[in-house]
């Protein structure tokens, strides 16, 4: 896949990502729109998110994402990152109206890409570190120097951050370190980019991390653990979903779990399913089950009815696959 040919000729670009978009979806997409704009000068280019009271501040074109969704027309190119087209929310009808469709992501669920034109590679440790590699192997006159920059290098750089824990979940490989090895010679101040972006939580956020583990529960003999935050909760602490982030991330860390479930409700009898796994459970294979999707280490999905019915049939999921490797 070449992006120099993807675009070849088109007058009008568009580029989205997932609903609730993390590091990993704003990266990539911010480096690609980015890059589009270097390559392409003469197209209409337009990037599409939903907005987050988020820590990307360190992006400085983060003022140009449409966030409003009102553009009115048809897309000669459109490219769905980080996600298959049925979570690109109201990007989905761009999409759909496309004349030409790329998708470009490495979630094992997304199986063979939604798009015309597919890039799926779930060894990737994200996205972004797909990105960095398409604008590396692009075929175009410009050198590579002039094709990136150090803004481009920031974005990709974050993508590949959030989606690894900092190059410590297991789907870092040797290539993400040396494309971050590269992208630090391009120039910012990645200790204070992990810092604020990553490990930094507001104060509300902290509170809300520390109910979640206070009210979490053990099951399976403590191989499984689970937290849930309702609304009446969040409206208490006035959190938003983003707020959330990491809680799930956080219940797997404590020792013996296997498999750490952390729910937050969306609406009246609705749930949204997070699942993080060590090396015993599939969490993208259950969150698949149950209509979602995700990576085998870490998941996602959402689940109507109670708390007690989400938890009771996920944990016959779960429980199959941890009795399965211990037998
Ligand atoms: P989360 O638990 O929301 O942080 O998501 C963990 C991983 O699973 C991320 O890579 C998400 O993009 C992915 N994921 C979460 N929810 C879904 C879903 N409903 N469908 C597909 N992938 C999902
Ligand atoms: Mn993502
Ligand atoms: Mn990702």
């Amino acid at each position: 896949m070449k992006l120099t040919e993807i675009v070849r000729g088109a007058s009008s670009i568009g580029i989205s990502g997932h609903i609730r978009p993390d590091g990993d979806c704003t990266g990539s997409a911010m480096a690609l729109f980015l890059y589009l704009k270097k390559i392409c000068k003469d197209a209409d280019i337009h990037l599409f998110l939903e907005s987050r009271q988020d820590t990307m501040t360190d992006m400085k074109y983060l003022s140009q994402i449409d966030t409003s969704y009102e553009w009115e027309g048809s897309f000669d190119v459109f490219f769905a990152l980080d996600t298959a087209k049925d979570r690109l929310g109201k990007a989905e009808a761009y999409f759909d109206g496309a004349k030409k469709t790329v998708n470009i992501d490495h979630h094992v669920s997304n199986q063979n890409g939604c798009a015309q034109i597919n890039y799926v590679e779930p060894k990737a440790s994200s996205t972004s570190e797909l990105i960095y590699e398409l604008i590396k192997a692009d075929d175009n006159p410009l050198p590579l120097k002039e094709r990136m920059d150090a803004d481009i290098a920031l974005a990709v750089y974050i993508g590949m951050i959030h989606d690894t824990g900092v190059f410590q979940y297991s789907n870092t490989t040797g290539r993400t370190l040396a494309d971050a090895a590269e992208l630090i010679t391009y120039g910012f101040d990645f200790p204070r980019i992990i810092e604020e972006t990553f490990y930094q939580k507001t104060y509300i956020q902290s509170q809300i991390l520390g109910r979640a583990l206070l009210e979490s529960i053990q099951f399976m003999d403590g191989r499984c653990i689970v937290s849930c935050i309702d609304r009446k909760t969040m409206d208490f602490y006035g959190v938003n979903p983003a707020d959330l982030d990491g809680i799930a991330n956080q219940l797997r860390n404590i020792k013996g779990v296997d498999c750490a479930v952390f729910l937050y409700q969306t609406g009246l009898m609705e749930y949204k399913i997070s699942m993080r796994s060590n090396d015993r459970v599939d969490v993208s294979r259950i969150a698949s089950y149950f209509g979602g999707g995700g990576h085998v280490r870490a998941a996602g999905c959402t689940m109507k009815g109670t708390f007690h019915d989400c938890i009771n049939n996920l944990s016959l999921h779960i429980e199959k696959q941890i009795g399965a490797k211990h037998d």
